[in-house]
């Protein structure tokens, strides 16, 4: 059993798919396919009808990437919110494509700091974008989009979401967010596999960004214009798209992403109830968490690789901290195909360890 935030353990059926028949990219069986994942992304949340959706293959990060190099000008400035590894990431991946980058740092623990980021962007009308992380996956923590968002709207800028480890599972709010583009992909809340990414991007501005990708394979422009028809300019993974829209159809009839959240939400509170009763802490306050992972700090005396290779032994992958983290916290997600059974059997090996047996 997966615990880590992805890839998620997959359903029966989801892996069943991964044995369908062989696909060509170039065939029109397979351009059907991508037009079909597009309408069921294009279904996950309302209002998304000025997005356009972009299917890619690579993970999470090539989402992202793509999303800020296609959607940036380049000699355009972004401001991005820093409170962990993911809003790091977008940093370096807007300097290493040559944009200019002023980022707001946070304590990894610590909110988004609204008043912070909005006396950033009043101090510097080139930044035109903000990037920032929905679910902050170093932590757990659910950023407060609709304040970021209040302050973007404010003041005209767009927002670039990475979206990767809440799309699927957490409001997302097309109408209300300024949003330029969001990321995401299939092998995290969607319960896919590894190996197709998409993003959501506003239409104006990907009509806009007609040759200002500083990347040839990671064009999303150039992805959208060929994707009108179903082809992509590139070899797609045909297996991991085939595995995602069948996952994509289990997720609507479970009732989309507000019963998807409502499942990870029950997980969660039974892992984080079922650890406090063992004296295990949570790093943030559960009104601050996302619904698919919590962040534990590890009990006094155990370290991380122990509590790792005995949840290992049986049967149990979990994660560890990153960065400064590590040493004092473990995450588990609770994505993919997991029961209220499956936990109460974690729980059960996890008394056990802190029992000293
Ligand atoms: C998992 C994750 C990513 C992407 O990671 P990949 O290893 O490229 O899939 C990006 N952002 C967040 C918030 C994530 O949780």
């Amino acid at each position: 059993m997966l615990l880590n935030p992805g890839p998620v353990t997959l359903t029966p059926r989801v892996r069943a798919a991964l044995a369908r028949p062989d696909l060509c990219h170039r065939e029109p069986e397979f351009a059907a396919l991508t037009q079909a994942i597009h309408r069921q992304l294009a279904a996950v949340y309302a209002d998304s009808e000025h997005h356009a959706v972009v299917t890619l293959t690579g993970s999470g990060s090539a989402a992202v990437e793509a999303m800020l190099t296609t959607l940036v000008p380049p000699g355009g400035g972004v401001l991005v919110c820093c409170n962990g590894v993911y809003g790091e990431r977008m940093a370096s991946m807007l300097e290493r494509a040559g944009r200019r980058v002023t980022r707001v740092e946070h304590a990894w623990t610590d909110a988004l700091d609204l008043g912070r980021i909005d006396a950033a962007l009043a101090a510097d009308p080139g930044l035109g974008h903000v990037a920032a992380v929905h679910h902050e996956t170093t932590t757990g923590r659910l950023n407060d989009l609709d304040g970021l968002a209040a302050v973007c709207r404010a003041r005209g800028r767009g927002l670039l979401l990475d979206a990767v480890s809440s799309f699927g599972a957490e409001r997302i709010d097309f109408a209300g967010w300024p949003l330029a583009g969001v990321a995401a992909t299939a092998n995290k809340c969607l319960h896919g596999v590894p190996g197709a990414a998409f993003v959501l991007a506003e239409r104006a501005a990907l009509e806009a960004a007609a040759g200002q990708a500083t990347t040839l394979y990671l064009d999303l422009h150039a992805y959208w214009r060929s994707q009108r028809d179903g082809f992509s300019p590139f070899t797609q993974s045909t297996h991991a798209h085939v595995a995602f829209r069948e996952a994509l159809e289990e997720f609507a009839e479970a009732g989309g992403w507000p019963a998807r959240h409502a499942a990870y939400t029950a997980l969660a509170t039974q892992l984080r109830d079922g650890l406090a009763a063992l004296g295990v802490q949570m790093l943030l306050e559960p009104a601050d968490c996302a619904s698919a992972l919590t962040a534990f700090h590890l009990p006094d005396g155990l370290g991380y690789a122990e509590l790792h290779d005995r949840l290992r032994a049986a049967g149990f992958v979990i994660y560890a901290g990153q960065g400064a983290l590590a040493a004092r916290v473990f995450r588990l997600a609770n994505m993919g195909a997991l029961s209220a059974a499956d936990l109460d059997r974690l729980l059960a090996e996890c008394a056990g360890i802190l029992a000293g047996e």
